[in-house]
């Protein structure tokens, strides 16, 4: 299947409304040198299409561990559950952030699936957030 291609004009539009930070992980791209990926929140291997719908700024490793997936197995109601949509869903709905900001928790069975199957927790980015916990850049206010 091909991919159609995402004009300049509109990754900015939706970085712009992404606030510049992975939806899922809040990772804000200033905070990397890995620049963000325009992410298909359905996938298209999954049925989804590139309208601007259906397209949000994820970070190369929310992506990467995202891959195909559009649902997980949560682990307390045992039941398939979508994953977390950056662009219909509020993050502070269903995440939160650990006492010592470093950890993201999810509150709901989306948060809980999205946690897991994006490793919201990975080492990575933990080792990060110990740093911007210790500089006074996280967890983000908003
Ligand atoms: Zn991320």
């Amino acid at each position: 299947m091909s991919r159609p291609h995402i004009s300049a004009a509109l990754r900015e539009k939706i970085a712009d409304e992404a606030r510049h930070r992975c939806g899922y992980c809040l990772t804000p791209q200033s905070f990397t040198a890995m620049p963000m990926h325009v992410e298909h929140i359905i996938p298209i291997a999954a049925g989804g299409t590139s309208d601007e719908s259906n397209l949000w700024l994820a970070c190369p490793l929310c992506n990467g561990h995202k891959g195909v997936q559009t649902h997980g197995v949560d682990p307390v109601t045992g039941e398939r559950t979508p994953l977390f949509n950056p662009r219909r869903q509020k993050w502070q709905e269903h995440f939160r952030w650990s006492e010592d900001g470093v950890e993201i928790i999810g509150v709901t069975a989306t948060g809980r699936v999205t946690v897991i199957c994006l490793q919201l927790n990975n080492e990575h980015l933990v080792r990060a957030r110990r740093r911007w916990v210790a500089v006074g850049w996280h967890p983000p206010k908003g």
